[in-house]
């Protein structure tokens, strides 16, 4: 959607695997020990200039570990590209400065 030149890559990762888990089915995230309340905010924190922006139930701190948290931070994650994308479509129709 905005061209893949300097994208950023991930220093660290980790994959679960919990679905696949037949007592658990899922997973959902939990504030560790010396984690502060700011995690979720750091973690929705929008990378590459604000192109890249993360979603789901880790990025809400009203409603964290929730599905509803999950939603709100999709429709925050979508507003911002939104946004984005009209920024970027407005900025290509106004003249060039001289
Ligand atoms: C046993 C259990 C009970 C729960 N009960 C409740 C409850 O009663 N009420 C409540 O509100 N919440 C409950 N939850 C929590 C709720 O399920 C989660 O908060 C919610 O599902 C989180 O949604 P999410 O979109 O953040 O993540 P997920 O639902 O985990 O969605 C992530 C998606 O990304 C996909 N994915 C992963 N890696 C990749 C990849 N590399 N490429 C493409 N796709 C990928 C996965 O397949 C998955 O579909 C429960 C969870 C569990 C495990």
């Amino acid at each position: 959607m905005f061209g893949l030149a300097d994208r950023p890559v991930a220093a660290q990762w980790q994959v679960t695997r919990w679905t696949a888990d037949e007592l658990a089915r899922g997973s959902y995230s939990f504030v560790a020990n010396g984690s502060g309340s700011d995690m979720c905010n750091t973690l929705a924190r929008p990378e590459w200039g604000g192109r890249l922006c993360f979603a789901g139930e880790a990025c809400c701190e009203e409603r964290v570990q929730c599905v509803d948290g999950a939603l709100v931070s999709g429709r925050r994650a979508a507003e911002r590209a939104k946004a984005l994308l009209a920024e970027q479509q407005e900025r290509r129709q106004l003249p060039t400065p001289p």
